[in-house]
Parts: structure tokens; C-alpha cells; sequence
């Protein structure tokens, strides 16, 4: 059985391409320089994947940003805006990336968007009226030829034609379909020069597929494959699909001349329901995507050489054993690792040790016995149980939780005249959303503990200070509800998976999460529990340093899970239910330490939202908005509970989202138009709302006329009672001197309100 790698992490093992990056920005390397590291992090890259046994490995799956925006490049999709710059071809490319502002003028970077369901961000291709679409096919050509000349016959990865024009953006008068025609024949043009240069195989990625599709997108993807499979030269394409199983096209898609078809067999619900019912054409090589390449957890032999054995049986022989998707979402190797040991290392499986499972799996399905092979029987051994993993009571206390657990009572309109009684804030209540900036003193005064150069007591002394001066400060600002700052966190969710039970911690497993940016999410290893409060201790001082409302703060179950590498031995709503009863013995423990306002983000409750919209409750909301509900439903009627969110893109799920109970929820509004609060008013929303009255992602100080302003449109659409005055999201990321005077414009803003 032959093996495929869809295409490997590019940032470099220990990344070397994020290091370069900020090096070239900053003028420290040339751009020669930079070249040279991405070539040589995709020479071992290649080479790993040669050396491990992979047949199909892909090339062109490097990028120094996102390869969507490589994309837009091979097509010339470059705005008009950008061009004017007459900068050269990588400033350009950086320029769409990350923005310009220099001599040659100033303009921002093109939106980014979640790449599907996944925490990588790429880049909003716009196509404009006069946007001339046009090959350039230098990039993936030369990357081809690179890989040749080191031995490698590539496979070579592209975005397809249909996904990057849905992706796309149109911001003039041309619509899609305008610019159909132009991209086919582009992408049929790419197809004969990768022929011509020798290549065999073109790996052509169409993830949208694996979204809800409509009769038009249908006719849009027939048409343009019609087109671009009748010009076929002699290169062969692979249909590569991923995150989901293609059930509204695969009778279309098998239908066509394809020479090979990628499915997801981990995330593809119905992948092989599909396979079964419709069968699968036996003149094309089925790339079965069964080694998960999202999670980080050793595959299950069993299982997967069984599915392999079902396939082999209703198709034949012409199967191809894939990962499910792009090993982008994984970290390199657990190499890297210095502090776990064995006992939890021989149990996952990061993107160098796929390669190993891949080729290891390959070998045993072809193998007459494989049962009795040492690799199967060592493999199963890792089912049978984990070290530190279990935990009864937790297990137990799940199990109990009754029907009454997840409401709150009494009900909100109660709730809220008794907290607007007991808390007797202002009409237009100001606060923030709790982090304050994270200065140079703060991070090293955690690295110095963490490294162990002061004691805990110092440690606690100095952010003890800190919440004492965060405090003092809001109080001279005005501000109504209090925070403490959020001084002792790194991270929203590391922080809280530090202080939890049932999880473990990565040195290196960095994953891409936007250009060369990365996250180190922490690793649910077992049943999840809370080990002794928290943020208590913080909340509890913070009390003790005003006579103002503190608002303490706590990160939510889901966001938790979603921001974590989930277990696949537990369903991730059982996880996240245990992550739920953690966070409430804190939310309880808040309670009874006098702190009256909690707030309980879910900054990415919008992360695991099902791709198709069919799916949205029955796997997903039905459970992740209980969960939260059951962390807050224990506390007294009086006690205020809040949640945030980084955006404002739940028009579609509003009712869910009031369905929380939370008693006000802040969130992004200020770069997105006003059309939430429409959608909130036609939805009669309950919940109060803090909709962000200015950008924290910039350093701009608002001025009060201009936050007035914002605060004009939203009374318009929500009553005085319900309306509360905060940033958009936490401060942590900015400077103190443009807090402070931001702040100072809120607070006075909200004061020529209640005038
Ligand atoms: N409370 C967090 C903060 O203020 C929220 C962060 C977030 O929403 N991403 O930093
Ligand atoms: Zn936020």
C-alpha cells in the first residue's frame, strides 16, 4: 500500500522561518538570507518525508505567509491599491500580508480569515473590476524543480479553482462568476507547464467541498473541472478534500476524470457511508485520509487497518493510505520534547512520527498477518490505558449532573432587577475586559519565577503591586466595575490548563496559527479537574484594594477545549463538561470570597462551530452552550455574570448565544458595521451587551466625539438599560500611555451619555 502526506508544517522544526521573518522585517537579514532558511527548512522537510518511506509527498506546501495568498499571487490577484506602491515582487507579497507604511506610502493588510475549522488563519484574496488575472507560475515550478534536484518526485499542492473563488472577496461590481473563466484557464495553463517541467501528479486542495453546497456551487465546480480535466496534459490530478466528507458533490466528483480523490476518513462523518452507497470508480486511486492530521494522538491500528481491509473489499486495491488533512495543524517532532516522559510520549504522535505511523500501517496491510506483527502489538498496548489519565470522582461527578444543573434561576428578567439594586452602577456602566498591558516588568517578573531566580513570595509580591497600581489607576479614570489586570497569565488558556488537573504541557509543539505566528496548545491528557482555586487569591486582593464592584475573571469550558489538543478517548463534550465543573467550583469559590461580577470569556465558542450549518446544534451548540451554562448556574441570583467574546459574527447564532444566560456579554464591535445590533434588536436579545466602543488592535487613542458617536448608533438599537461602555477586548497587548488615555475618552464619553 502506497502512503501520502498532504503537506507538512512549514514554520521549521524549531522555527526558524518565524525567527528569519522578524529578522528581515526589521532589515536585520536580506532577503537572500531569508531564502535560504526556507529553502533549507523545505530541503529537510522533503527529506524527512523521503527518508521515512512516503510516496506521494507534496511540494509548493511551503509558504512565507499563507498559501492562500501565494495563490492569489500565482493568479496575479493583486489590488490595485498594492500595486501603486511599485514595490518589488516580496515587498508586495508582504505588503498584502502585513501592510505597508513607509516611504512609498501606507496602506493595511488584506483581512484574514479561521482557515475552516481550524485555528490557521489565511489571507482574503480581493478581486477588483480591473484585477487582470494572469499566470505566474514561478513558485510552484521552482519548488518542483528544487525537490527533483534533491531526488524527490513531488506531488505538487495547490489551492484548487473553486475553493480560493469562494474564499475570495469581490469588492467591485465583478462578481465570481466574472472571473470564473480566467481562473480555469489559469489553473489548466499551471497544469500543462507542471507537466511540461515533468511533473506527475498536481495535488489540487478543495476544502470547501466539505461545506453545505448549493446547486450553483455544484454547476461551479463541475464547470470549471469540465474545463480544466478536458485540457488535461500529462500531469494526473488528485482531488485532495479535508475537514469534513463531501456529501452534497461526491456523486458529481467521482463522476468526473479525477486520477485520484483525497477524503477525510477522521473528520468525514459520512466519508464512508459514501464510499459504500455510491462505490468508488476503479480506474482512480482513493487517498484514504485515516491518519489524523489535526490531532496529536497515536493512530489506532486496529481500527484504521480495519477501515483499510472495509475499503479494500468494496473497491479493490487502488487505495492510498493519506493523513486526513495537512500536517500544518500539527507540531514537528516529539524529539523536541525534553521534560514528558516515555509514559506520556509514546502516546502521541506529532508530525515526524505520522510519517513512521503511515508508512508503519502501509506495511502491515499488506501483510498477511499483521495481528501478530510486533509494530500492531506494541501499538495496541497505547489503548490500553494511560498513566494519570483516569480519575473516578471526576467521572462520577459528570455522570451526576441533572436536567436542573444547566439553568440559572431565577430567570434573567428577575436576576436583573436585583442586580441593577444590589450593584447600583450608573446608566452606561463602564468597564474593560480585564487584561491590562502586559509591560516588560510583568513578563519578566514571571519568567524570573518560572525560572526560578525569585521566590513565590516575590513573585506574588510584585503583581500584588501591580494590581494595586491597575487599580488606583482605574479609579482615577472613573471606570465603574474593576478589574485586577490579569498580571499573573501568560495565556487565557494555559494559564487555566496549568492550574487544572488532567492536562500536560509542550515544550516546542508549536502549531501556525496566522503568518508566521504560532500557538503551544496544551494537551487534555486526562479526566480534568480543578486542584484548588485559582484566581481566587488575585480576585480576593483586588477586593481588598477598592470600594468598587470587581469583576473576576475566568476563561470558559469551550474555550478551553477548543484552544487545547482534545482526547479522542472521551467524546470533547464530556471533556468539556469536566472542564465546565472545574471552572464552576471557581466561579463558586469567586462568589464566596464577595466578588459579585464574574465574567467567563469564550473568546473561540465560535472555533468548533460545524462547517455545515445542518450540523451547527445537533453536534455542536446543543452541548457547548449548556456546558457553559452549567459552570455560572450555581450562583446567586445578585451575583453578575458576564462573558466576552473577540467578535461579533454570531448574527446566525444569536438565539444560542442569549441562550448562554449570561447576564452581559461584551464583544467586538467597533471594526464591524452596526448590523449585529440590528440582528440583536430584531432578535429581542435579553442579555445586556457591551458591544467594544473602540479597537484595541491598534494604538490609536479614540476621541470622545468619535466614541460618543459609536455610542449614539448603538442606543439606537439597544435600550439604556442594557447597554454597558468597554474596549472591544482586553488590553494586554497594548501601552500603557494609549490605555490610559483611551480609557479616560470612555469614561468621559459615557458620562456626556448620562448628561
Ligand atoms: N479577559 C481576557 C483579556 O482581557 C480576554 C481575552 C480575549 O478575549 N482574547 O485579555
Ligand atoms: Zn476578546
Amino acid at each position: 500500500m502506497k502512503t501520502s502526506v498532504v503537506g507538512y508544517p512549514r514554520i521549521g522544526k524549531t522555527r526558524e522561518l518565524k525567527f528569519a521573518s522578524e529578522k528581515f522585517f526589521k532589515g536585520e537579514i536580506s532577503e537572500v538570507e531569508l531564502k535560504n532558511v526556507a529553502k533549507e527548512i523545505r530541503k529537510a522537510n522533503l527529506l524527512k518525508q523521503k527518508d521515512a518511506g512516503i510516496d506521494f509527498i507534496s511540494s509548493n506546501d511551503f509558504s512565507f505567509y499563507d498559501n492562500v495568498l501565494d495563490t492569489a499571487f500565482l493568479l496575479n490577484v493583486i489590488p490595485a491599491r498594492y500595486k501603486q506602491l511599485g514595490l518589488g515582487e516580496t515587498e508586495t507579497y508582504f505588503a498584502l500580508a502585513r501592510g505597508y507604511q513607509a516611504e512609498k506610502g501606507n496602506v493595511k493588510a488584506l483581512a484574514m480569515k479561521k482557515w475552516f475549522n481550524t485555528n490557521y488563519h489565511y489571507i482574503v484574496p480581493e478581486f477588483e473590476d480591473d484585477t487582470e488575472v494572469k499566470l505566474n507560475a514561478s513558485k510552484p515550478v521552482s519548488e518542483f524543480k528544487e525537490a527533483k534536484a534533491l531526488g524527490v518526485d513531488t506531488k505538487v499542492q495547490l489551492i484548487g479553482p473553486f475553493t480560493l473563488l469562494k474564499l475570495a472577496k469581490y469588492t467591485g461590481d465583478k462578481k465570481l462568476e466574472d472571473f470564473k473563466d480566467k481562473v480555469t484557464d489559469a489553473y489548466a495553463a499551471l497544469l500543462e507547464q507542471l507537466g511540461a517541467e515533468g511533473a506527475e501528479w498536481a495535488q489540487l486542495d478543495e476544502p470547501y467541498l466539505v461545506r453545505d453546497l448549493t446547486d450553483t456551487d455544484i454547476k461551479l465546480f463541475s464547470d470549471i473541472y469540465n474545463v480544466i480535466l478536458a485540457k488535461k496534459s500529462s500531469v494526473k490530478i488528485l482531488l485532495e478534500t479535508y475537514f469534513g466528507d463531501i456529501r452534497d458533490i461526491y456523486e458529481t466528483v467521482i463522476s468526473l476524470g479525477f486520477d485520484g480523490i483525497g477524503l477525510d476518513f477522521i473528520e468525514g462523518r459520512k466519508t464512508k457511508e459514501l464510499v459504500k452507497e455510491f462505490g468508488f470508480p476503479k480506474d482512480k486511486l482513493l487517498f484514504a485520509g485515516l491518519v489524523n492530521g489535526k490531532n496529536i494522538w497515536r493512530n489506532n491500528y486496529e481500527k484504521t487497518l480495519g477501515e483499510l481491509s472495509e475499503l479494500k473489499e468494496t473497491i479493490g486495491d487502488s487505495v492510498v493510505l493519506s493523513t486526513s488533512c495537512s500536517l500544518l495543524h500539527v507540531p514537528y517532532t516529539l524529539d523536541s520534547e525534553t521534560k514528558l516522559t516515555e509514559d506520556y510520549k509514546k502516546h502521541f504522535a506529532f508530525a515526524e512520527e505520522k510519517l513512521v505511523e503511515l508508512a508503519g500501517i502501509a506495511e502491515l496491510a499488506d501483510s498477511s498477518d499483521a495481528a501478530a506483527a510486533d509494530a500492531y502489538i506494541e501499538n495496541q498496548k497505547l489503548f490500553a490505558g494511560r498513566v494519570d489519565s483516569k480519575d473516578e470522582a471526576v467521572q462520577e461527578r459528570v455522570a451526576a449532573i441533572k436536567d436542573e444543573d444547566y439553568t440559572r434561576l431565577p430567570d434573567f428578567f428577575e436576576r436583573e432587577k436585583i442586580q441593577k439594586a444590589k450593584l447600583g452602577l450608573p446608566l452606561f456602566p463602564t468597564t474593560t475586559i480585564g487584561s491590562f498591558p502586559q509591560t516588560q516588568d510583568v513578563r519578566k517578573n514571571r519568567q524570573n519565577f518560572r525560572k526560578g531566580l525569585i521566590t513565590k513570595e516575590q513573585y506574588e509580591e510584585f503583581n500584588k503591586k501591580k494590581i494595586a497600581d491597575c487599580i488606583a489607576l482605574q479609579e482615577e479614570i472613573g471606570l465603574d466595575v474593576i478589574v485586577h489586570g490579569e498580571y499573573e497569565r501568560n495565556d487565557m488558556v494555559e494559564y487555566f490548563g496549568e492550574n487544572l488537573a488532567g492536562y500536560v504541557f509542550t515544550e516546542k509543539a508549536w502549531v501556525q496559527s496566522y503568518g508566521t505566528r504560532c500557538v503551544k496548545p496544551p494537551i487534555i491528557w486526562g479526566d480534568v479537574s480543578r486542584k484548588s482555586p485559582i484566581t481566587v487569591p488575585w480576585s480576593k486582593y483586588a477586593k481588598s484594594c477598592t470600594e468598587k464592584p470587581v469583576k473576576g475573571m475566568l476563561t470558559g469550558p469551550v474555550t478551553i477545549l477548543n484552544w487545547s489538543f482534545p482526547r479522542e478517548d472521551i467524546s470533547i463534550k464530556e471533556s468539556t463538561l469536566q472542564i465546565a465543573l472545574a471552572i464552576r467550583d471557581e466561579v463558586l469559590d469567586l462568589e464566596a470570597n464577595g466578588i459579585d461580577i464574574i465574567q467567563i470569556d469564550e473568546a473561540a465558542l465560535r472555533e468548533k462551530l460545524p462547517l455545515r450549518k445542518s450540523d451547527w446544534y445537533s453536534q455542536y451548540l446543543d452541548w457547548a452552550i449548556p456546558a457553559f451554562r452549567l459552570v455560572h448556574s450555581g450562583v446567586k441570583p445578585e451575583t453578575q455574570i458576564h462573558t466576552h467574546m473577540c467578535y461579533s459574527e454570531f448574527t446566525d447564532i444569536i438565539p444560542a448565544i442569549d441562550a448562554m444566560d449570561a447576564d452581559v456579554i461584551t464583544f467586538e464591535a467597533s471594526r464591524s458595521d452596526l448590523q449585529i445590533l440590528d440582528s440583536l434588536k430584531e432578535n429581542n436579545f435579553k442579555t445586556e451587551v457591551g458591544p467594544g466602543v473602540y479597537d484595541i488592535h491598534s494604538p490609536r487613542v479614540p476621541s470622545v466625539d468619535e466614541i460618543v458617536e459609536a455610542l449614539t448608533k448603538m442606543r439606537d438599537r439597544i435600550e439604556d438599560s442594557k447597554l454597558w461602555v468597554n474596549p472591544d477586548c482586553g488590553l494586554k497587548t497594548r501601552g500603557e500611555t494609549e490605555t490610559k488615555a483611551s480609557l479616560i475618552n470612555l469614561v468621559e464619553a459615557a458620562k456626556i451619555l448620562r448628561a
